[in-house]
């Protein structure tokens, strides 16, 4: 039995958040201008400046005068393909940084809703094949102990509600605490990945989308599509961002 007084709590939290937006203004974390949009975080100006606009190839990051899926060279020997909302260096790095280091999570939803917006795009366009599941990438459960919340899941979460797609949720295991990438060589990375990660049982699905916050050298995602490729599973990498990293091959 609930008592009373703990029922109330959630609702006396709610008048009192309502309240406060009610007095304070809702500004975008970026250009400080009041947003009178119903979305919190970021303004549709800022959005539209930071977000992919135009043709990029889906392997390097590369912009493309074209809509194709890869560019001349990526076609070559095609790499996984990366779907990201915007460049980690347009403008919004540092509020993703954010977003897993001080639990900063204005940024989240609107960068979800520009992803699902160009996940949508890219499909009626013909360059990607939407996944029948999404597959977040896992943190070790010391690490997740510590930060206390997966972002790559937060990520994946909300594209599955908006794009009603379903989670494959637990299935991929990260068996290795691996030190932080970044600052790392191309080659260094890789080894620190090497059998980073296991499936915890057989995938139902041909094709699946993999989530993470960001991308960089796609190490990581390399990596977890190596446990898929046996099985001839199509795996696509969707990320809030992609980090272009050309001097890290
Ligand atoms: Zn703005
Ligand atoms: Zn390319």
């Amino acid at each position: 039995m609930v008592p009373n007084n703990m029922k109330l709590l959630p609702k006396l939290l709610q008048a009192k958040l309502s309240y406060w937006r009610l007095l304070l203004p809702n500004r975008c974390i970026c250009c400080g201008l009041k947003i009178e949009e119903a979305q919190t975080g970021l303004c549709g100006t800022c959005i539209t400046a930071t977000c992919y606009q135009t043709p990029i190839c889906l392997g390097c990051g590369k912009p493309l005068d074209f809509i194709a899926d890869y560019c001349g060279h990526c076609l070559a020997k095609p790499p996984l393909k990366v779907v990201a909302a915007c460049s980690y260096h347009a403008g919004l790095g540092g509020h993703i940084a954010s977003m897993k280091y001080q639990q900063q999570l204005v940024v989240l939803s609107p960068l979800i809703d520009a992803l699902t917006l160009r996940i949508k795009a890219l499909a009626k366009q013909g360059a990607i094949t939407l996944p029948q599941a999404i597959v977040a990438v896992p943190l070790h459960p010391k690490k997740l102990a510590s930060r206390g919340f997966n972002q790559a899941w937060l990520i994946a979460e909300g594209l599955a509600l908006r794009l009603n797609l379903p989670l494959w949720d637990n299935q991929v295991v990260r068996l290795k605490q691996t030190p932080a990438q970044a600052g790392l060589s191309g080659k260094q990375r890789r080894q620190n990945m090497h059998k980073a990660f296991a499936l915890r049982s057989v995938c139902p699905y041909q094709r699946i989308a993999l989530v993470d916050d960001v991308v960089t050298t796609g190490t990581t995602t390399n990596e977890i599509n190596k446990l898929f490729e046996p099985d001839y599973i199509d795996v696509q990498v969707w990320c809030l961002a992609r980090a272009e990293a050309p001097s890290l091959k």
